[in-house]
């Protein structure tokens, strides 16, 4: 018999004190909605420990007891991880537990709670003299644990990795309240199974992270940041290779956008005139990161041979921080412009780089095979071969019949996706949004060996149940 919330409240109460629990249905409100409203379900309460020793507590008594608890951080994520799948869970929020551990800017890494906002990490590292290369539109609210729970991407990864390859070391509370303490600073480990591996990303359901020692790097000198015309993806990903093959690791932004999503902001405001002098089906946004005592000039040399190429058709160079700024919001309002111009079905998907035209080709053709007049908004990291392929309503559609074909527009990309090598979930995780994708398309044994380290890990089932292995 599942404990009623009667008994859970004062529980809670008993091991974090009245301000450590929120229990009303309106106070509540925060935590059990999230981004994009779409999962709606009421927690029992919502434990909002201070300590690690107090998310110890909690967990043991959830364990002993068997209430199902909810990781959540910041409560950004998007496919509904973090917030209730049933009406008899608790969730833990680990919005308390801020702070520095240690920063070490010489050897490179900083370890700190796992409350702390994202953006609280850059201004840690920026204090210090140094830069935490983990940049989403989320950073504001989104947190430590919660970053790493969904080992979240951005748009540097091409030159950092995700936020898996940016974490050294995590502490985390387990199911039953023991508690894992990985938190070295060690580059190189080869003690066994990589724990910390399994837990960033593991979406709340094998531990609660923490703490954890994140990767510190220099800050650039400067940024070279330009928007440029090209014909095709296929042109886009020949000027890829070719800068790529420039600048290396300092190309740190490579996004690709359609002409489409261009078109979008100008109708709705968002963007006064074109962002380069001729009009184009496509566009690249290219930066590279100029280190300390690096030469400037190099993105204008490679723009200029790019011309010579043939690849690039016009452009435009950012001159200032503000025409930097301009560039970037080009592409970071692709999303919200969409929601602008109606009803959208997103997919975020990745397939091998060289893959990604065909991609783009063969998913907005199936896709308007599944709904004639269905817009295709393909846009992202195209340097990553992740693209958030998205699709606006038909002109004029009615926005809630054409959601009721979401379904068709799915199966047509995700067959694509599945043909090309490709992943369901490039960025933003299974939570309990793709949960029956996830089945249909991994590998049987991978399968099995996740549900077995599951239930290693979490025998009784408390922590985030019937997320991402449903
Ligand atoms: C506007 C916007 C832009 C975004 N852009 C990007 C982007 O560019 N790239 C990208 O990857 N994502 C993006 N996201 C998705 C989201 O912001 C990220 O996934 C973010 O990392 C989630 O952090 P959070 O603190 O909000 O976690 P939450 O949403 O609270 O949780 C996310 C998952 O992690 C688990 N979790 C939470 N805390 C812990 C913990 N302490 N230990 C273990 N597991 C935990 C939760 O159970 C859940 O499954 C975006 C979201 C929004 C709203």
């Amino acid at each position: 018999m599942p404990l009623s919330k009667d008994q859970i409240v004062p529980a809670l109460v008993q091991l974090l004190g009245e301000t450590g629990v929120v229990s009303e249905v309106g106070d509540m409100a925060g935590y059990v909605s999230e981004p994009r409203h779409r999962f709606h379900k009421q927690a029992q309460a919502v434990a909002l420990p201070r300590t690690v020793a107090e998310v110890q507590a909690v967990m043991e008594w959830a364990n002993e007891v068997g209430v199902h608890i909810i990781p959540q951080a910041g409560n950004t994520g998007l496919v509904g991880g973090q917030v209730p799948l049933f009406e008899d869970e608790v969730i833990l929020s680990i919005s308390r537990l801020k702070g520095v551990r240690n920063v070490d800017a010489a050897a490179g890494h900083m370890t700190l709670d796992a409350g702390t906002t994202l953006q609280e990490a850059h201004d840690i590292a920026e204090d210090a003299g140094m830069m935490f290369p983990l940049y989403i539109a989320s950073q504001g609210s989104a947190r430590i644990g919660g970053v790493l729970g969904s080992n979240a991407g951005g748009v540097q990864v091409l030159s950092y990795g995700n936020a898996r390859e940016l974490c050294l070391g995590v502490e985390a509370v387990m199911a039953d309240g023991s508690i894992y303490k990985g938190l070295n600073a060690l580059r190189k480990d080869n003690t066994g199974y990589d724990l910390k591996d399994l837990l960033v990303g593991s979406e709340g359901t094998l531990g609660i992270i923490t703490a954890a020692t994140l990767k510190l790097f220099p800050k650039p000198d400067a940024h070279e940041t330009a928007l440029l015309n090209v014909a095709s993806p296929e042109a886009a990903l020949e000027l890829f290779a070719m800068m790529r093959a420039r600048a290396g690791n300092t190309l740190t932004a490579f996004e690709l956008m359609p002409r489409i999503g261009i078109d979008f902001q100008l109708k709705h405001g968002m963007m006064a005139q074109d962002p380069t002098a001729e009009m184009s089906d496509w566009y690249v946004l290219v930066e590279i990161s100029v280190p300390k005592g690096g030469a400037a000039g190099g993105l204008s040399q490679a723009v200029e041979s790019a011309f010579e190429a043939g690849l690039v058709s016009n452009g435009v160079i950012a001159e200032t921080l503000s025409q930097r700024e301009a560039l970037w919001n080009a592409r970071e309002q692709m999303s919200e412009v969409q929601s602008r111009e109606g009803a959208s079905i997103k997919h975020d998907v990745s397939v091998p780089v060289a893959a990604v035209p065909e991609l783009i080709a063969r998913g907005s053709e199936a896709a308007q095979k599944a709904v004639p007049g269905i817009r295709p908004v393909p846009f992202g990291h195209l340097g990553d071969g992740n693209i958030h392929f998205n699709f606006s309503q038909p002109e004029g559609a009615d926005g809630m019949a054409f959601m009721d074909g979401a379904d068709a527009v799915h199966d047509a990309v995700y067959a694509v996706v599945r043909d090309l090598g490709g992943s369901v979930s490039a960025e933003h995780g299974i939570g309990q949004l793709k949960t029956g994708l996830l089945k249909q398309v991994k590998d049987p044994v991978a399968l099995k060996m996740m549900k077995a380290i599951k239930s290693a890990l979490d025998p009784k089932g408390i922590l985030n149940p019937g997320k991402v292995l449903g």
